[in-house]
């Protein structure tokens, strides 16, 4: 349970100032059943799993309660769950290494779900569509302005500054939903709408070049999407991680070589990019470049950089980048990949009570594949 202003800063540096919106609602436990009422009416009831700094512990981060269902807002859809994937950016909420921006707030940031207000020409009611992380942007910073909306000043974030998809319904910004491609199930496309985007905006931002030697450290769920892309870069591919059940995962994936986490690959590496939340294996990376080569640092949040030699590790136009956020054009992109490619991730389904489980399952790495929540 760590929050501390350094992490605030990092925030700050990564996403700008961040602010809630109106449909950011604090989420108020209801005190009764109100069994009968319609699941979509205006008033209804539905379920969510909810987090609250006040009341979260490390054995309930989550709790499922019963809340108001979202009203429709312009410019909004509201969808019916039918998947959220599991992010370990949900854990850093949720065990409180970001700082909590709501008083409470329902997490989950791979949404997919069935448009069933708000249609729009673009999206018509009951299209399947996608929300990611950023769930919204002012448009008008500068950033926004040189296309890098990912950098906005003013950002939203889907289940952390406004709520999310570990609930029955949810509302998103019409404008940053994806139709999602027709020949994936529900639960194997929910991984792509974070771990699946963010993993290719990585490969953008270290500088993949078809045919590279690149190395990736930790092997989660973004990793192992972002293997089936390298492979058809014809890259090489050196997997560096902790725990048994992702070393065999990636050595099914058909990485060219796979080590535990202080192991050091055989070559020296074109790029590589770090999935664990950990400055020990940004230096660990760093170490494995040839010169010229980049790092891209893949993680919302490190637990500390290390000191480290510059002589020896960055000398020689090696660079360290990080990864904030995406754009949607990263997700347009991704996704039509995805669709090409036939991504069909490996999941592992909790239902939407169990959504504690689904967090610790993302924290203690037991599980191979991506943990999606179902509701
Ligand atoms: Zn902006
Ligand atoms: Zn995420």
């Amino acid at each position: 349970m760590r929050s501390s202003l350094s992490t605030l800063s990092l925030l700050q540096k990564n996403h700008g100032r961040t602010r809630a919106t109106e449909q950011s609602e604090t989420v108020i436990p209801s005190s009764e059943s109100k069994n009968g009422i319609s699941k979509v009416g205006i008033g209804a009831i539905l379920k969510a799993a909810v987090y609250d700094p006040k009341r979260s512990s490390p054995f309930r981060l989550v709790e499922v309660i019963e809340v108001p269902r979202p009203q429709l807002v312009p410019g909004h859809v509201l969808l019916r769950v039918m998947a959220c994937g599991v992010c370990r950016t949900d854990l850093h909420i949720t065990e409180g290494d970001l700082p909590p921006l709501l008083p409470s707030v329902i997490p989950g940031h791979q949404i997919v779900g069935e448009v069933i207000e708000g249609a729009s020409a673009r999206i018509p009611m009951g299209t399947r569509v996608g929300v990611s992380w950023m769930g919204g942007t002012d448009g008008d910073c500068w950033y926004c302005q040189a296309k890098m909306e990912n950098l906005c000043n003013h950002p939203v974030f889907t289940g952390y500054s406004l709520n999310g998809g570990y609930a029955e319904y949810v509302l998103a910004r019409e404008d940053f939903v994806y139709p999602l491609p027709g020949n994936l199930d529900d639960a194997q496309v929910a991984p792509l709408l974070c771990a699946g985007i963010i993993g290719f905006r990585s490969l953008r931002v270290a500088g993949v070049l078809p045919g590279e030697k690149v190395g990736l450290f930790g092997f989660g769920s973004s990793a192992a999407l972002a293997i089936r892309i390298l492979q058809f870069w014809r890259c090489q591919v050196y997997v560096v991680t902790r725990g048994q059940a992702h070393r065999e995962m990636a050595t099914s994936l058909g990485a060219s070589w796979v080590g535990d986490e202080d192991a050091i690959p055989p070559v020296a590496l074109d790029r590589a990019i770090t999935f664990a939340p950990s400055g020990k294996v940004v230096v660990n990376a760093l170490s494995s470049l040839r010169k010229g080569g980049v790092v891209a640092v893949n993680a919302i949040h490190l637990d500390q950089m290390p000191s480290f030699d510059y002589d020896k590790l960055l000398w020689g136009e090696r660079q360290i980048r990080s990864v904030a956020n995406m754009t949607r054009d990263d997700a347009r992109d991704f996704l039509e990949l995805a669709r090409q490619l036939q991504f069909r991730p490996e999941v592992t389904i909790f239902s939407l009570d169990n959504a504690h489980d689904a967090l610790l399952a993302v924290k203690n790495e037991d599980k191979s594949g991506s943990i999606v929540i179902v509701p």
